[in-house]
C-alpha cells in the first residue's frame, strides 16, 4: 500500500497521526491498520526515515495543520526535540520492539520527558494497538482549547487570581476559558453578563450564572460541590482529601462507615499539583496527578462519603467519648473516629516554568526510581540535607555530572558528616553554595535552568536534563490539640513508635493501633505520618490500612456496620 500523503493543509482540518518506520513493510501496515480505525477523524501518513520525516512535519507546521500524535520506531533525543519543536502539543509515541532491559532507549526518553508514550510490538492483535492509540488521541484531545466552555473567566491581564482559578477548574476537569477584560471578547463578554469591568475576575457559567471576585467556597458551589457539611455526627471523620484521605474515604465508606470527608481547599493534596506521576503502580506512561486524584474523589463520592470542600479543620477535641472535629465556619463534627491525612506543605521551587515540568525532568523527592534514565545527563540536586547528599551519591553512579545547589554556605550543619565526605570525594559531584535555581525551561522537558550565584551576584544559564528537588515540608498540624504526640518535625507519631516515646503518654491497656496516634480513635495516615514514605501510592496504603484499623476500633462497640466486613 502506499502511504496517505501529507497535505500543506488538510482540506478538511482533520488532525495528523504521522508514523516513522524505517522498514516499509511495517509501515505501509501500520498506515492500513491506523485510516481502517482512526481515518475518519485524523489523517494517517508516515515516512521510512527521520529526514524525510522531518520535512513532512516542517510542512504540516508551516500550513497550521494540527498533528496530534507522531509514532515513531527511533528515540534519538535530537529527533525527539526537533518533533516537538515543530509539534508541541503532538503526543511521541515510541514504537519499540520487545526489549525489556533497563538500557532500552525508551527508558531514558520517557523519564526525561521526550517521549510520551510507547507501544511494544509486535502487539497481539489490533485491538491492542487501537487501544493504545485511542488513549494517546484522548489525552491530546483533552489538552485542545474546548470546543465547550463550561466556565468562561474575564480577568485583567496578569491578575494573580488567575492562576489559582486555573487550578480549580482543572482539579474538576472543568472545560474553561480565559479571556482578558481589555480583549473585545473579554469585553463582550462582560457586556452579555450584565457586568461591568470594576471588580475583577469574573467567572459565567454556561447557564448564565454570574459570580464576581469569587471566593474559593463561591467557586467551588458553582461548579457543583459540596462546601457545607451538613452531619453533625458519622462513624469517621476524614481531614485532608489528598491521596490518603481520598482512598480512607473509598474505603470507609464502601465498607459501611457513615463516612465524612472534610478538606481546606479541594481535592488532590500534593499529588493532585502534580502533572504526571511516574511510579504509581499500574501507569507505565505516568498519570496526571489531578486526574489520578479526580478519580479517587468520584469513586470515594460514589461509594456514598460525604465530601465538603473549601473547609478547614482548625480545632479537634474529645467529648463524652466521641472525638469533635470544629470546622473554620464555626460548626462540628461529632465523630465515633478521626483520620489524620493533613499531609505536608513541600516547600516549592516557586519557579512556574519549572513547576509545569514537574514529572518531566523536574522531581520534587527522592531519585531512586529515575537513577538509571539519568545515565550520562547532567543532573542538579537542590537541597542540603542527608536526603540530598544520598540521591548526589546514589545519582552519580550514572549521571554524567551531579551538582548540588546550596543555599547556604555550607552543607555540614544539615548534612552528616560521613555523606559530605562521601561527597566531596565523588569526582563527578560537585557542591555550588550560596546558589539558588532562579529560572529554567525546556520545550516539553527540561533543557536548561538558571542559577543565582549569591555570592558573586552573578546569573547563569546552565544545560540541566534533570533536576530533583529534596528541601523538605512542614507538617500540617498546627491545629491539633497538644495530647496528640509529634516528633521533633512535627509528625505525628504512631503505632509502636507511641510506646517508644515515653512524653507520648498512652495509658491504655491496649497497645496502640498500627496508625493510630497518642489520642485513642484519632489515626494518622499518609505524609503527616512520622516515618512515612512521603509517596503516592504509600499514602494510598495507610488511607486503606488506616480503614481497617477504624473497624479494630470499632468493634468494642457493637453492633457492627456491616457483619461480613473483615475476617
Ligand atoms: C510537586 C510534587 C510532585 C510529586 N510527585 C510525586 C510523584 O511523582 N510520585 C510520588 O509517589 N509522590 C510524589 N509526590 C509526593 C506525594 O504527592 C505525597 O507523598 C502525597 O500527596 C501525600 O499524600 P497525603 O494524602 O498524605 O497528603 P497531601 O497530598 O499533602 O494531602 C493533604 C490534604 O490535606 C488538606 N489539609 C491540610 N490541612 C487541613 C485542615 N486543617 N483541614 C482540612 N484539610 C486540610 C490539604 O489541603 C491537602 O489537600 C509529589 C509531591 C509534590 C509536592
Amino acid at each position: 500500500m502506499t502511504p496517505r500523503r501529507w497535505p500543506t493543509r488538510s482540506p478538511s482540518n482533520l488532525p495528523v497521526l504521522f508514523v516513522v518506520d524505517h522498514d516499509r513493510t511495517s509501515l505501509d501496515a501500520l498506515l492500513s491498520d491506523l485510516s481502517r480505525r482512526f481515518g475518519n477523524d485524523f489523517m494517517v501518513s508516515g515516512e521510512t526515515s527521520a529526514a524525510a520525516a522531518l520535512g513532512a512535519l516542517r510542512e504540516l507546521a508551516a500550513g497550521n495543520v494540527p498533528v496530534a500524535v507522531v509514532l515513531l520506531d527511533e528515540a534519538a533525543s535530537d529527533f525527539l526535540a526537533c518533533v516537538h519543536e515543530l509539534h508541541p502539543s503532538a503526543k511521541r509515541v515510541l514504537l519499540v520492539n520487545r526489549d525489556y532491559s533497563s538500557t532500552s532507549p525508551a527508558v531514558q526518553a520517557m523519564t526525561l520527558g521526550r517521549a510520551d508514550y510507547h507501544i511494544v510490538r509486535p502487539w497481539a492483535d489490533e485491538e491492542t494497538a487501537y487501544r493504545a492509540m485511542s488513549e494517546f488521541l484522548s489525552s491530546w484531545t483533552r489538552e485542545q482549547k474546548p470546543s465547550f466552555e463550561e466556565f468562561r473567566i474575564v480577568a485583567a491581564e496578569g491578575d494573580s487570581r488567575v492562576l489559582q482559578l486555573h487550578d480549580v477548574m482543572t482539579r474538576f476537569s472543568m472545560p474553561f476559558g480565559f479571556y482578558a477584560a481589555e480583549s473585545d471578547q473579554g469585553r463582550r463578554l462582560l457586556d452579555d453578563a450584565g457586568v461591568d469591568a470594576t471588580r475583577l475576575p469574573v467567572v459565567i457559567r454556561y447557564d448564565g450564572q454570574v459570580i464576581i471576585d469569587p471566593d474559593l467556597p463561591d467557586l467551588a458551589r458553582a461548579i457543583g460541590v459540596n462546601v457545607k457539611n451538613d452531619a453533625d455526627a458519622c462513624d469517621v471523620a476524614i481531614v485532608g482529601a489528598g491521596p490518603a484521605g481520598l482512598t480512607a474515604a473509598v474505603y470507609a465508606a464502601s465498607e459501611g462507615l457513615e463516612t465524612v470527608l472534610l478538606e481546606r481547599a479541594v481535592s488532590g493534596g500534593q499529588a493532585g499539583t502534580s502533572p504526571l506521576i511516574r511510579n504509581y503502580p499500574g501507569f507505565p506512561h505516568g498519570i496526571n496527578g489531578g486526574v489520578l486524584m479526580e478519580r479517587t474523589c468520584e469513586q470515594a463520592w460514589l461509594m456514598g462519603a460525604h465530601i465538603v470542600f473549601a473547609q478547614q479543620a482548625v480545632a479537634l477535641e474529645e467529648r463524652g467519648g466521641d472525638r469533635v472535629v470544629h470546622l473554620l465556619d464555626g460548626s462540628e463534627l461529632r465523630a465515633r473516629a478521626v483520620v489524620i491525612a493533613t499531609g505536608v506543605e513541600w516547600r516549592r521551587l516557586g519557579v512556574p516554568p519549572l513547576e509545569a515540568l514537574v514529572g518531566s525532568g523536574v522531581f520534587y523527592g527522592a531519585a531512586a526510581s529515575e537513577s538509571r534514565a539519568m545515565t550520562d545527563q547532567d543532573v542538579f540536586i537542590v537541597g542540603a540535607g542527608n536526603s540530598a547528599g544520598q540521591a548526589a551519591l546514589h545519582l552519580a553512579k550514572y549521571a554524567r555530572a551531579v551538582t548540588l545547589l546550596v543555599r547556604g554556605d555550607s552543607v555540614t550543619k544539615s548534612m552528616s558528616s560521613y555523606l559530605v565526605r562521601a561527597v566531596e570525594s565523588t569526582p563527578n559531584v560537585l557542591v555550588r553554595h550560596r546558589t539558588e535555581v532562579v529560572d529554567g525551561g525546556g520545550d516539553g522537558s527540561l533543557e536548561s535552568i538558571t542559577l543565582a550565584d549569591r555570592a558573586n551576584d552573578t546569573v547563569e544559564e546552565v544545560p540541566a536534563n534533570a533536576v530533583f528537588v529534596m528541601i523538605g515540608g512542614e507538617p500540617h498540624t498546627d491545629w491539633l490539640p497538644d495530647e496528640i504526640a509529634r516528633d521533633g518535625h512535627g509528625y505525628l507519631v504512631t503505632g509502636g513508635d507511641l510506646l517508644k516515646q515515653p512524653e507520648a503518654h498512652w495509658d491504655q491497656d491496649r497497645e496502640p493501633l498500627l496508625l493510630e496516634t497518642s489520642v485513642p480513635g484519632v489515626f494518622a495516615a499518609g505524609d503527616i505520618r512520622q516515618g512515612s514514605i512521603k509517596r503516592v501510592a504509600s499514602a494510598v496504603g495507610e488511607g486503606a490500612t488506616v480503614v481497617r484499623l477504624v473497624h479494630d476500633l470499632l468493634r468494642e462497640d457493637e453492633p457492627q456496620p456491616v457483619a461480613n466486613l473483615l475476617s
